[in-house]
């Protein structure tokens, strides 16, 4: 190459190669014309959108509402760049409430492509067409036909750029991507109704769902049959803050985070302090390296929130993000730690509303449609905890084998009934009005030793110890201040942390608990963590991590007979302890098998 020392003079780019710089940020490939075509039929207010992609959607998108329209006067501009109805003043960028607000999709998705847009606005006589050829003129509006509302044709995306066309993948993964956003939107609003084809065959076809029981039909179509079984409902509503949806319990987690959408007032995001929110209120009941699964929304007011952090408007900025955090965490955690018994709807001391996410399930016929593979926890009654005098009422050791009786739906029934037998040393089976259930000894076991073994550990305050040689850690100068301004919340654990010049901290005492532990890096990871989100749950994981070891050591091993009294202590001590779905590794502890499924098995009645 030639390098020579003068530079050309500055010349203002034509808008067309402008429009094509900017396209770069706005359309990296297929997906993301389908992302914004569907945001501006949603801004359009359309409630059924048709998306049409041909070739992984290289050779065509198309995507047809029932919106507004577009004024003929205006089709032209709308290709124009920085055209918009969506904002007028810069104030205007702080309520945002539209998807679009830059007017630069339209435009940049016109340089580098055909385009054909027909639209019929409201009290128009007939609709009209615009189109343009990755020029920078745009066709006289011409009449045509078309129903109220707007058709985006896209059609050889990056004809005119060779360069970027190279980098699209195969047919098939562009589609995928194109799939994987639809999912996305789709779940964004239960009030529209969508569709995707490709190559003209249908891959999704979505109705309206306006009740509670359609909205979870979508979610299912969307991430499977199997979430149904699992899913909680939550909604929570405080200040001006509501997080409503669904989570999926631990004993369904995924290996990718494939399955976990998020919407901030409508729009999908993806954020690290909603991220981490999330993964904490799951710590303690997920398996290591398993991602969990939920569909939540976020209402906030607007003025709270900046969409405008990033082109793809993926990343949200909170005002205040560290007590969304701190919502958001609660919530989820109250949600999953709920006991067996709290299902009864009596001993819930909690304002918002949880519910298994197949609605009130009360008898056996509900469970239609799961065959074995997807035995539940969820079919579980919704009644009150019982004394194990009921058991050994119905069970003491003079009762008849033959005079067992057969469970009606008798108010002193447990959740988890009552013991009938222990097979080979390792599962306990039980009997209540659902039919069987078939409980995990060891882990049940695992979780209620530590589950106590935190609340004692919580309610003796924290014993620390002070250490014989004080460790010093070089830290940043703001982490040193961090730790002067947070030293009782270091006290409150078992630390003492003291600043030691301007780029140390000293670590005079820990918890005892932890004494084995690496302590100098877990101060830094706390630091880091208080920098981040404000707050920290480290040190209580990490105290936690070791509780949870001794609680394994401690608990009863397989091969150990229990006697049916013993067995029904536990099962009492299960529907009374917090998150005894799963043991400490996030493995199941039981499973219900209802009557109908038992029966499929037999093919009763079929
Ligand atoms: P933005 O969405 O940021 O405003 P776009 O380039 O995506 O910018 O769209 C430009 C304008 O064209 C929009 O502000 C809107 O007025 C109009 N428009 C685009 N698509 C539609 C549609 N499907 N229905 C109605 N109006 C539309
Ligand atoms: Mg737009």
């Amino acid at each position: 190459m030639d390098y020579t020392l003068s530079q050309s003079r500055i010349k203002v780019l034509s808008s067309h190669v402008a429009n094509q710089i900017a396209a770069g940020e706005v359309v990296e490939r297929p997906l993301s014309v389908v992302k914004e075509l569907i945001e501006n039929s949603l801004d359009a207010g359309a409630t059924s959108i048709d998306v049409e992609i041909e070739q992984g959607g290289i050779r065509l998108v198309r995507v047809k509402d029932n919106g507004c329209g577009i004024h003929k006067d205006d089709l032209a501009l709308s290709l124009k760049r920085h055209a918009t109805s969506k904002i007028a003043s810069s104030e205007d960028l702080h309520r945002l409430m539209s998807l679009g607000f830059r007017g630069e999709a339209l435009p940049s998705i016109a340089s580098i492509s055909r385009v054909e847009i027909r639209s019929l606005n409201e009290g128009s006589e007939h609709a009209w067409l615009v189109s343009g050829d990755g020029k920078d003129q745009v066709n006289e509006p011409q009449p045509v036909g078309h129903p109220q509302g707007t058709s985006v044709e896209v059609r050889d995306l990056f004809f005119n750029t060779p360069g970027r066309r190279k980098f699209l993948k195969t047919e098939k993964t562009e589609f995928s991507h194109i799939e994987t956003l639809f999912k996305r939107m789709v779940l964004s609003r239960f009030d529209v109704a969508f569709s995707l084809l490709h190559n003209q065959r249908v891959i999704h076809k979505l109705p309206v769902a306006d009740t509670e029981e359609k909205k979870l039909k979508r979610v299912s179509l969307i991430c499977g049959k199997e979430l149904v079984n699992h899913a909680l409902y939550v909604e929570f509503n405080v200040g001006g803050l509501n997080l409503s949806g669904w989570i999926a319990q631990p004993t369904f987690s995924r290996s990718q985070p494939d399955m976990q959408y998020f919407y901030v007032n409508g729009r999908s995001i993806k954020d690290k302090v909603i991220n981490h929110a999330i993964r904490q209120a799951y710590q303690d009941v997920l398996y290591h390296g398993r991602h969990p699964v939920y569909v939540l929304y976020l209402q906030i007011d607007p003025e709270l929130v900046d969409v405008n952090v990033h082109p793809t408007k993926h990343e949200v900025r909170f005002r205040d993000s560290r007590s969304v955090h701190d919502f958001i965490y609660r919530v989820l955690k109250d949600a999953l730690a709920r006991k067996i018994a709290d299902d009864s709807g009596e001993t819930v001391n909690f304002e918002s509303r949880f519910h298994a996410g197949t609605g009130h399930q009360t008898g056996r016929s509900t469970n239609s449609g799961s065959n074995y593979q997807n035995f539940s926890q969820q079919s579980i009654p919704l009644k009150v905890q019982e004394q194990i005098q009921n058991y050994s009422h119905l069970y003491s050791e003079d009762t008849q084998q033959n005079d067992v009786q057969v469970l009606s739906a008798d108010e002193s029934m447990p959740p988890l009934g009552f013991a009938i037998a222990q097979i080979q040393g390792v599962y306990i089976l039980a009997e209540n009005l659902h039919g069987l259930i078939i409980i995990d000894m060891h882990a049940a076991h695992e979780r209620i030793t530590y589950e106590r073994l935190k609340s004692t550990f919580s309610e003796k305050n924290v014993r620390s110890q002070p250490l014989l040689v004080p460790i010093s850690v070089n830290v940043s100068g703001t982490e040193v201040k961090l730790a002067e301004k947070h030293q009782q919340l270091f006290e409150s654990l078992g630390f003492k942390v003291e600043p030691l010049g301007e780029e140390a901290v000293i670590i005079r005492q820990v918890p005892t608990i932890l004494r084995e532990s690496d302590v100098e890096q877990l101060l830094r990871d706390v630091l880091a963590d208080i920098a981040m989100y404000g707050d920290t749950q480290r040190i209580l994981e990490e105290i936690n991590n070791i509780l949870s070891t001794m609680a394994c050591h401690g608990s009863i091993r397989a091969n150990r007979k229990l006697t049916i009294p013993e067995m029904n202590a536990l099962l009492r001590d299960m529907e009374n302890t917090e998150r005894s779905g799963q043991c400490n590794h996030g493995r199941p502890t039981w499973i219900q098998m209802d009557m109908s499924q038992l029966d499929k098995l037999f093919l009763r009645g079929q």
